[in-house]
């Protein structure tokens, strides 16, 4: 059996997680396997979407550890589940949540984890390609072992559901082990902006050098939360203190992978280029027209990104009342 381990926000399926079930369900036909995932709490409301991916048993891993996040017991009960269950392969998003979990869980029962994969084939061994180097590097490896861990790179797999969904079960496990494996505790959480992430927005406002200032960030501040999307940035915004780092699309931040994504006086220097090319649809707004993302965007704005955002945001305000 192929086990995915689910992330999701507020009861939706994750498009990271929609991908790794894609790709599992690929892999598991290939080794004549059924697919099952792993959710954490009470999350029965995910089996309708996860049996249209091809998932046949929904393991649901239950306990009082699961009323906050903590990446050991977490990933000890992942562990746990994977000998009982009997999976010989994991595949997770390569999220961060994904990527800490998966870790935890490889090291509990002492198999190899690949992360970041954007191909991964499946026999006896597992050959994989896997980014290195915040993008720079590709790199070729196999995985032996009995069971296998990977997580996959935003963007590598399309998210695919069945014609038919699979029928699924629901099945309630409950860990034995993670008592007092817990050495990290939160203590506060602040969300930030809209509350949407990066990673799995299906809209992004990003702004460079040509919003100007910390201030300027509040109008797409206002046009990401009014399109339901994130605010992203490039490099000169972070480094000159307007944004946190965390906003910052590129080589050496996030790599989207956003239906839109709407750059503001970015001039789309390799470095960005590589974190926003997974957009489906690219607009630039720019008073520059050679700049090379307003050559390679899908739309591009001419102008000053001060008079065109107000245009756009009185639109946007008008359609959502
Ligand atoms: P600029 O290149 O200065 O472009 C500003 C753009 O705004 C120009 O096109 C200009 O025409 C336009 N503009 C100016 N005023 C206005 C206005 N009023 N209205 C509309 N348009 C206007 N960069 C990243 O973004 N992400 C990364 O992860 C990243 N990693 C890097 C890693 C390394 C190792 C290195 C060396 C660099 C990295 N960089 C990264 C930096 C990158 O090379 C660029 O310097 C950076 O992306 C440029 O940011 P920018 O487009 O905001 O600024």
């Amino acid at each position: 059996m192929l086990l995915v381990l689910v992330e999701d926000e507020s009861g939706t399926v994750t498009s990271g997680s929609r991908e790794a079930l894609t790709l599992a369900r690929g892999l598991a036909a290939d080794l004549g396997l059924p697919v099952h995932a792993a959710a954490f709490g009470e999350r029965s409301e995910l089996a309708a979407t996860l049996s249209a991916y091809g998932v046949s048993t929904l393991h649901l891993l239950e306990g009082t550890f699961t009323d906050d996040y903590s990446p050991e017991c977490w990933g000890a009960a992942l562990g746990e589940l994977i000998q009982h269950a009997g999976a010989t392969g994991v595949v997770a998003a390569a999220s961060d949540w994904g990527n800490e979990v998966l870790a935890h869980a490889s090291a509990r029962t002492g198999e190899a984890f690949a992360s970041n994969c954007v191909t991964v084939h499946a026999g006896e061994r597992w050959s994989l390609t896997r980014v290195r180097g915040g993008g720079m590097l590709l790199e070729d490896a196999e995985l032996t072992g009995a069971v296998k861990f990977v997580s996959l790179a935003t963007g590598s797999v399309e998210p695919a559901e069945l014609p038919v969904p699979q029928q699924i079960a629901t099945q309630s496990f409950l860990p034995e082990q993670v008592g007092d494996l817990a050495h990290s505790t939160i203590v506060d959480r602040t969300t930030r902006g809209s509350g949407v992430s990066l990673s799995t927005a299906r809209v992004i406002v990003s702004g460079g050098r040509g919003v100007g200032s910390a201030e300027g960030f509040e109008s797409l501040e206002e046009l990401a939360t009014l399109l339901g999307g994130a605010v992203g940035c490039s490099r000169v915004a972070t480094n000159s203190g307007w944004r946190p780092h965390s906003d910052q699309v590129g080589l050496t931040g996030t790599k989207i992978a956003a239906d839109l994504y709407i750059a503001c006086g970015i001039s789309g220097a390799t470095q960005h280029w590589v974190g926003c090319m997974g957009a489906k649809t690219i607009l630039a707004i720019n008073t520059d027209p050679e700049a090379p993302l307003v050559t390679r965007a899908d739309y591009a704005v001419i102008g000053d990104v001060h008079q065109i955002l107000p245009a756009i945001l009185e639109r946007a305000r008008a359609r959502k009342q």
